[in-house]
């Protein structure tokens, strides 16, 4: 989801900066949780109808390879206030509002966006997001303290920092000397800034530890795993068949090195798939003779249990059978309670459910039951 701005509305996300006090590459460059910081802080601004983005000119190449598809990149000056200038001389006309965002903070989220926007619509002529300073404020020398500070009416300040584009475009012109953010520019030039809210979860990246942070902000709202799993058992001699940990009486078994329960095999392996562990064949080798005739929640148990040892809960499990016969309907809610008591989820979250194959293919002509399943793995 991201913030749909209203007509008119530009970002201009700043990337100029070399910082390595983040340790190796420049922050803004380097990855989190699988993307890019910047990639991740231009996501935010995918529904404004202009983004400028910022970069040193030693990054041109990067950008252009990442970043070229719905994205004005422009090379940056020595300054930050410089840099933000690039940014604007390339909306001029364009625009009439715009929302000058760090690129090295991530996790801006839509509520603080939203936020700058609507004071902004509201008729501020500038607006950003800030945080009261809540911690005791000191000032020391020498590891000692000095004096205490009062906090009252201090802010720290965030980004998107909002602004009609008219009015920061003077600021700038008007004071080409850097400041810390446009916010000190435009109190410079006379405009006065709205302050909406920020969040504790739109944290600059700055120092090593800051990533460690933001993986787990992120991985706390993101880590969502699926996983699939398939599974073949022919048909041979006996009179019943274990399907997802119940006894159907049929005119043939299931021919397998375990019991067979095919549907249970299906999502077992769905599990370890959404956990990037391969299939029940890696975790329960055939060639061992002690799975032999196994009961298969042996392995659905396995499964769950390293889902629960990563820090995984269960959002769902669901196994489609594939076969003519024997009927599954009857026995459905009984495999359901029975998988999700294995799974240690309640029955809820885990659905059964068969089609026939029409009588095509190998299912269709009674030779063996196939079963797929899907599970998605949540982190708690
Ligand atoms: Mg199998």
């Amino acid at each position: 989801m991201t913030v749909r701005a209203p007509a008119g509305y530009a970002a201009i996300v700043t990337a100029a900066g070399r910082g390595t006090r983040a340790g190796g590459a420049p922050k803004q460059w380097r990855d989190l949780g699988g993307r890019s910081v910047l990639a991740r802080a231009l996501d935010a601004f995918a529904g404004f109808d202009r983004v400028v983005l910022v970069v040193h000119p030693d990054d041109m190449g990067l950008a252009l390879r990442d970043h070229a598809g719905g994205v004005t990149i422009v090379s940056g000056g020595d300054t930050r206030a410089a840099s933000v200038m690039a940014g604007l001389e390339a909306l001029e006309g364009q625009a009439t509002h715009v929302l000058i965002h760090d690129g090295a903070r991530p996790l801006v989220g839509e509520a603080v966006i939203q936020g700058v926007i609507d004071a902004l619509q509201a008729g501020a002529p500038a607006a950003a997001p800030a945080l009261p300073v809540t911690d005791a404020l000191w000032r020391g020398a020498d590891n000692a303290v000095t004096a205490t500070a009062p906090r009252d009416g201090l802010f720290r300040a965030q980004t998107p920092q909002g602004f009609a584009l008219d009015q920061i475009s003077k600021a700038h012109r008007l004071h080409p000397d850097d400041a810390a953010d446009d916010v000190e520019l435009a109190l410079k030039a006379g405009v006065p800034v709205a302050i909406t809210p920020g969040s504790e979860d739109n944290l600059k990246i700055t120092f090593p530890a800051d990533f460690a942070r933001a993986e787990r902000i992120l991985g706390t709202a993101m880590d969502i795993r699926l996983g699939n799993g398939y599974d073949v058992h022919a048909f041979g001699p006996g009179d019943y068949v274990w399907l997802c940990g119940v006894q159907v009486a049929h005119d043939a078994g299931l021919v397998g090195h375990s019991d067979a329960d095919v549907g249970m095999h299906a999502l077992t392996d769905a599990i370890y798939g959404a956990l990037a562990e391969g299939d029940i064949g890696r975790h329960f080798p055939p060639s061992d003779p002690q799975w032999k005739g196994a009961d298969s929640a042996i392995f659905l148990r396995h499964a769950a249990d390293l889902a629960r040892q990563r820090g995984f809960i269960f959002g769902n499990a669901d196994v489609t059978l594939i076969c003519e016969a024997p009927k599954i309907g009857p026995h459905a809610a009984a495999m359901q309670a029975r998988l999700a008591a294995i799974m240690g989820v309640d029955a809820s979250r885990v659905s059964v459910k068969a089609t026939t194959s029409e009588r095509l293919g190998f299912t269709g002509r009674r030779e063996g039951i196939a079963a797929i399943a899907t599970a998605a793995l949540m982190k708690a």
